[in-house]
């Protein structure tokens, strides 16, 4: 039996962003009624006008901050299930408080206003991140679900706002997952539903949600853009960046975890596998994709790299991850189409 099925009435938050728009749209394609939760009006009309093909089963709320308590008592009454995408994913914050208060204060946040008002809920799908699972470590280290990066919340304590800032963001987001599984074991017996964590790698591919430019996307896209559309110094080439994944496969990872009973008080791990950027510009150079940097071919073949295993949501989701060349080029096509004088920006072919 499935744990949640359509019609059911889903709550998804932080929907203008880049994962939460396409988990909206798989949950619609799949039949589910949608209430997003966005900051305003004008992120929820772009919303509105996007999913406008299904009518009624998609509106929005607004929920200004997830930081504020109870703010979301009133919108998770008559919800079936609640999918919490909603979190500050950027490297530019001065206190790690700016990342960490939301990440935390929103996942217990909504996790309370369940507990107290919404007596349908039956699962909880919650973002995490990779940024949860791994900590710095020698290549090659496989990572799976039973790992849990403490390494950066205990740096963030010797170090505060002096720390760098990707285990901010590291910190910000295992520190929230720890709280989502404190408060389940905490009130256990006394809940309704369970939790299913979802930790995707560095996300890529097409973007649906509202930017003005390719710089305005969220972290992950905007980072892809500068490394395609700018040459990179050599070194940044050859790097072994994060695990990938394709958005397209995230989103559905997210409504299969309402779906699938037993995946039910776990988490996963939602990653196609390492990278390079060379990688990448080689991908696009033999799909004969115009205005792309040639980079410096060869120069990532001693890269040593950690794995991200995300099989189990293979087996246990049913995920089928995308292609990298239908994610590479899906990614940059998506960008040029939506901005189309990015097109016109010419690319020396190295630096
Ligand atoms: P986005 O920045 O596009 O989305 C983040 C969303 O959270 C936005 O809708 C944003 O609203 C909302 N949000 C942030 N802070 C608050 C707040 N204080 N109150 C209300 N809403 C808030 O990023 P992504 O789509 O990339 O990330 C979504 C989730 O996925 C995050 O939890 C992130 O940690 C996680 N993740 C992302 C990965 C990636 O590579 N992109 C990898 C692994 C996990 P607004 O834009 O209006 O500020």
């Amino acid at each position: 039996m499935s744990a949640v099925e359509a019609p059911a009435k889903i709550l998804v938050t932080g929907a203008s962003g880049f994962i939460s728009a396409h988990v909206c749209r798989v949950a619609l394609e799949h039949g589910y009624h949608v209430i997003g939760t966005v900051r305003s009006k004008s992120k929820g009309d772009y919303l509105d006008n996007l999913f406008r093909e299904y009518g009624a089963r998609f509106r929005y709320v607004v929920v200004e901050d997830i930081v504020k308590p109870s703010v979301f008592d009133d919108h998770v009454k008559g919800i079936d299930a609640v999918l919490h995408t909603a979190s500050p994913f950027h490297f530019r914050a001065n206190d790690p408080k700016e990342l960490i208060d939301p990440a935390v204060h929103g996942t217990t946040g909504i996790l309370k206003s369940i507990f107290k008002n919404g007596p349908n809920v039956k699962r909880v799908v919650i973002t995490s991140s990779v940024a949860a699972v791994i900590f710095p470590t020698e290549s090659p280290y496989t990572f799976t679900e039973k790992d849990w990066n403490t390494y950066s919340p205990d740096l963030i304590k010797k170090e505060g706002k002096n720390a760098p800032q990707g285990h901010k963001y590291q910190a910000s987001k295992t520190l929230a997952e720890h709280a989502a599984w404190e408060f389940m074991k905490a009130n256990e017996g006394n809940i309704k539903f369970d939790l299913v964590t979802i930790n995707p790698s560095w996300v890529l591919g097409p973007t649906i949600h509202q930017a003005k430019e390719p710089k305005a996307l969220n972290e992950s896209i905007r980072q892809f853009w500068e490394h395609i559309s700018r040459p990179q110094p050599k070194e940044a080439l050859a790097v072994s960046g994060p695990n990938f994944v394709d958005v397209r496969d995230v989103a559905l990872a997210h409504v299969r975890a309402l779906e699938v009973s037993e995946a039910g008080g776990q988490r996963f791990i939602a990653s196609k596998g390492p990278f390079t950027y060379q990688q990448f510009y080689d991908i696009l150079r033999d799909a004969r994709v115009p205005n792309v940097p040639e980079g410096y071919p060869g120069c990532d073949k001693n890269t040593k790299t950690n794995y991200q295993d995300g099989s189990k949501a293979e087996r246990v989701l049913g995920l089928k991850y995308t292609h990298t060349k239908d994610t590479v080029i899906d990614t940059l096509m998506s960008i040029r189409t939506r901005f189309p004088h990015t097109n016109r920006q010419p690319v020396h072919s190295q630096l």
